[in-house]
């Protein structure tokens, strides 16, 4: 988060060019730079701003690309999915923009959630609440054509918030290497969760997904109550969990797998949004 010294409407460098509402306070965002910003890899993210009107400040947010499936969109143009925090001090303002009006996009393609080296034995498996499904998106094609088997699970509040659900499970129809799994928690019903299937190993006995540090990576994205990031401690390295029951740590105590990290590949990958 950043809220930078006093830069007016003079520093907007780019055109929000499209808006497609997807549900209440959740719309896709297709921005186009007017110098377009090289060098994105899927899981890039990039900081977008816009000026309070009130504080005269301009307030800065990372958001991670997206990519629609299809119709295919042109690759300058940078899509966001993006839900309105009430309470929040950018996206109110963001959501009262329409199409034609003017933002700061910082011209820099950003992040380490990058996808490691794809082969034909990989098993990948992409796991999101709410928008943290965009990173995914800029993944998915690349998995789907290089790895043996692709998982994509997302956890949303209501079934009308999966915003590309309708284009992925039409790709899994023509893909047979992908199965997409996806989650609802307020709509009533058995409240599942992503973590669920890998705790009750639900993935292996119903999916047939097979987990282990030789060839399955593990994406996750969103909430940080999904994801259960440890601390680590610094001399031992030893990690501990503040909250027990995450991902990571069902991740390394029943699968094996290790958090990855630059100097130390490992197989956990993960964004946490706040
Ligand atoms: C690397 C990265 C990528 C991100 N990508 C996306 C993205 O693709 N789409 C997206 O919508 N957001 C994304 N975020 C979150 C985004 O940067 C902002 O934090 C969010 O949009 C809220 O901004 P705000 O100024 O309105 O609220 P703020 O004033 O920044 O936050 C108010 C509070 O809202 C909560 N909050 C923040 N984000 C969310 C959320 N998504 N859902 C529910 N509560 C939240 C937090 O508790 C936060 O303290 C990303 C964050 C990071 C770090």
């Amino acid at each position: 988060m950043s809220t930078d010294k006093p830069a007016g409407v003079e520093s907007y460098n780019a055109t929000i060019e499209r808006i497609e509402n997807v549900a209440d306070g959740l719309s896709i965002f297709f921005i186009r730079p007017d110098a377009p910003i090289p060098g994105q890899l899927p899981g890039h993210y990039v900081s977008i701003g816009l000026v309070d009107p009130t504080s005269q400040k301009l307030i800065r947010r990372p958001y991670s690309l997206s990519r629609s499936i299809s119709p295919k969109q042109d690759p300058k143009l940078l899509e966001l999915l993006v839900i309105r925090v009430p309470e929040g001090e950018l996206t109110p303002i963001l959501f009262e923009q329409r199409e034609g009006d003017r933002i700061f996009v910082r011209p820099k393609m950003v992040g380490t959630y990058l996808l490691p080296e794809l082969d034909t034995d990989t098993t990948m498996i992409l796991l999101s609440t709410g928008t943290g499904v965009a990173p995914h998106m800029t993944m998915l094609e690349a998995c789907v054509t290089t790895c043996k088997q692709v998982v994509m699970m997302e956890c949303v509040r209501y079934g009308a918030e999966l915003a590309y659900a309708e284009q992925i499970r039409s790709y899994a129809e023509s893909h047979l290497n992908l199965t997409y799994i996806t989650l609802v928690t307020r709509e009533g019903g058995n409240k599942r969760y992503i973590q669920d299937y890998f705790r009750d190993g639900i993935l292996v006995s119903e999916h047939g997904v097979s987990i282990n540090a030789d060839h399955t990576h593990v994406f996750a994205c969103g909430n940080p109550a999904m994801i259960g990031i440890p601390k680590e401690d610094r001399k031992t390295g030893a990690l501990s969990f503040e909250t027990s029951g995450g991902l990571v740590e069902i991740l390394i105590e029943q699968y094996g797998l290790t958090i990855h990290k630059p100097r130390v590949p490992g197989q956990i990958h993960y964004e946490k949004y706040w």
